[in-house]
C-alpha cells in the first residue's frame, strides 16, 4: 500500500484493502484516499491532501516519500491521517483539472458547476473527510499542498481560510518552520478545501504554496526541504527543527472577479506574486465596474485573467504588522 500514487494513477483498486505498517492500521477507501490510524492513540487527526490541482505535481511527490518512510517504518507514526490526493484523472494527464477547479467547489458550491467526475470528486473528498473527523478528538490538522502557477516574492507561502475563533500560534509557527515566508488570511468564506475542513469541522486549516509547478519526475525536491522535514515531524509526533525568518503576515482587502467577455487585467502576464501596487493604480476593468487600489499599498496574489465567469482573477492583500 506504500504505492497510493502509483494505484491512483492506474486507476487500480489494491489486492487488500486495508491492513498493518509498522506502526499502524491502514485503509484504502477510494482511489487516492488512504487513512492511516497509528496503534499508539493519539490527540491528533490530520488530513494531508495535495493535488487537487493536477499539474501541481511536487507535492504529491513528497507525500509519496512520506507514505513510503512510513511503511518502510523509517517514520514511527503518532497521529490519525487522512492521506487525500485530491484529482486523479487530472493528475494522471497533468493537467490543473479537466473541466473545472475542485478548489472552487467545497461546501455545496459545486451545484454551480456543469455536473462531472469533478463535482463528483468534491462530494467525495467532503464525504471521506466528514467520516475521518467524525471520530476524531478537538486537535485537528488540515494542511492542502499546492504548487503556485506563478513566480512570487515569496517562494513559498500559506493561505489561511476565513475563521471566526483566533488561530493558534503554534499552528502558524509550525507553518513558519515548514518554510513558508508568508501566510495570508481571507476575510471572508470561499469554495476551497481548507475553508470547508475549517468552517465545518473546526480544523486549524492552510492551503501551502510550495513553489512552481513542474511536471512528475522534473522537480526539484530539495527546494521542498523544509516543508518535507516540518511533515516528517510532525507525523512522527515531534516539533519541527525551528526554521529562520520572519513570516509576514497579509489580509485579503478585495477580490477582482472576472464577470463578463470585456473583462481586463491591467498587469503583466508575468507579474509576480505580491507585486505592490499604490494607491490609486486600476488594477482591472469589466465594462462599467473597476477595480482600483483602496489602501496605500496593496500585493496581488494569484492574478489570472482567464478563469471562467464569476470566479477570481486575483486578491488583493495588505500587509498586517
Ligand atoms: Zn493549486
Amino acid at each position: 500500500m506504500q504505492n497510493l500514487l502509483a494505484l491512483t494513477l492506474a486507476d487500480e483498486t489494491p489486492a487488500a484493502r486495508q491492513g498493518e505498517g509498522p506502526t499502524f492500521h491502514w485503509k484504502w477507501s477510494w482511489r487516492g484516499l488512504l487513512e492511516l490510524i497509528p496503534f499508539e492513540t493519539s490527540e491528533r487527526s490530520l488530513v494531508l491532501s495535495a493535488g487537487i490541482h493536477g499539474n501541481e505535481t511536487a507535492p504529491v511527490e513528497i507525500v509519496d516519500l512520506l507514505l513510503k518512510a512510513l511503511f518502510t517504518g523509517d517514520i514511527s507514526l503518532r497521529c490519525r491521517v487522512l492521506v487525500v490526493l485530491g484529482n486523479p484523472p487530472a493528475l494522471a494527464q497533468n493537467k490543473r483539472y479537466l473541466e473545472s477547479d475542485i478548489n472552487r467547489m467545497f461546501g455545496g458550491r459545486g451545484a454551480q458547476f456543469p455536473q462531472g467526475d469533478e463535482t463528483a470528486r468534491a462530494l467525495q473528498l467532503e464525504n471521506s473527510v466528514r467520516e475521518f473527523f467524525a471520530t476524531a478528538g478537538p486537535d485537528r490538522w488540515h494542511l492542502d499542498l499546492h504548487t503556485a502557477i506563478r513566480a512570487s516574492y515569496h517562494v513559498r507561502f500559506g493561505v489561511m481560510p476565513q475563521r471566526n475563533q483566533p488561530w493558534d500560534e503554534s499552528f502558524l509557527g509550525w507553518l513558519g518552520d515548514a518554510g513558508l515566508e508568508a501566510l495570508v488570511f481571507h476575510q471572508s468564506p470561499g469554495g476551497t478545501f481548507t475553508h470547508f475542513t475549517c468552517e465545518n469541522f473546526g480544523a486549524l486549516a492552510c492551503t501551502l504554496e510550495l513553489g512552481k509547478a513542474l511536471p512528475f519526475g522534473q522537480n526539484d525536491l530539495s527546494r521542498f526541504t523544509p516543508t518535507h522535514l516540518a511533515l516528517r515531524a510532525l507525523l512522527s509526533g515531534n516539533k519541527p527543527e525551528h526554521y529562520s525568518g520572519t513570516v509576514e503576515r497579509y489580509r485579503v482587502v478585495q477580490q477582482i472577479t472576472r464577470r463578463s467577455e470585456a473583462f481586463q487585467l491591467h498587469m503583466a502576464a508575468h507579474t509576480l506574486n505580491f507585486t505592490p501596487f499604490r494607491h490609486g493604480v486600476v488594477l482591472a476593468q469589466d465594462g462599467d465596474e473597476r477595480y482600483e487600489v483602496q489602501k496605500t499599498t496593496e500585493y496581488v496574489l494569484f492574478p489570472n485573467p482567464s478563469v471562467a465567469f464569476g470566479l477570481r482573477a486575483g486578491l488583493m492583500l495588505e500587509k498586517l504588522t
